[in-house]
């Protein structure tokens, strides 16, 4: 690894590992919207598969910002979320348990995308990118609707069904 000597290379740090991170995303969602038993469910995965090629977009235009070729670093955090969330796919044997354990895998994802962005926002206004903290802010409104939609399927339905 590089060495971290500026709050600007941790910015930039986490800006190459969430570039990386969402574009596993955007491989793992067509996956998990093409498993989902429920038509709302799997509404809510396309839906966010647009947001987060717009994302990746915006994730650029940063890259732009602060001067550097876009470029992703391995993130062994989402990397990880991810094939837990693959594992329980596989193990699921009923339509609409696989549905409440995907909506959970689903919801540590937003989770993780939350704690990154939140922070990016922060570090980025410290160092005066308020152009940059604008585009993140946009990423981070995205990943807590999605959230929050989660929430709504699994607490109106979803998980009774499985129940
Ligand atoms: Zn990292
Ligand atoms: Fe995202
Ligand atoms: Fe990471
Ligand atoms: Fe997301």
């Amino acid at each position: 690894m590089t060495a971290l000597k500026s709050l600007e290379d941790l910015f930039v740090h986490l800006l190459k590992d969430m570039y990386y991170a969402e574009k596993q995303i955007l491989k793992a969602l067509p996956k998990m919207a093409k498993k989902a038993d429920s038509d709302e469910l799997r509404q809510a995965f396309e839906h966010h598969l647009k947001e987060t090629e717009g994302q990746v977009d915006r994730l650029e235009q940063v890259f732009e910002l602060c001067g550097i070729k876009a470029a992703g670093k391995s993130c062994p955090a989402i990397k990880g979320i991810l094939e837990e969330g693959a594992e329980g796919m596989k193990d699921a044997k009923d339509p609409d348990v696989l549905d409440a354990g995907m909506i959970a895998d689903a919801q540590a994802v937003e989770h993780y995308e939350i704690a990154r962005y939140g922070t990016m926002i922060a570090w980025a206004n410290q160092l005066g990118m308020g152009d940059a903290a604008n585009l993140l802010q946009q990423n981070l409104d995205q990943e807590y609707g999605a959230d929050r939609l989660l929430t709504d399927l699994a607490e109106g339905r979803l998980n009774r069904q499985a129940a």
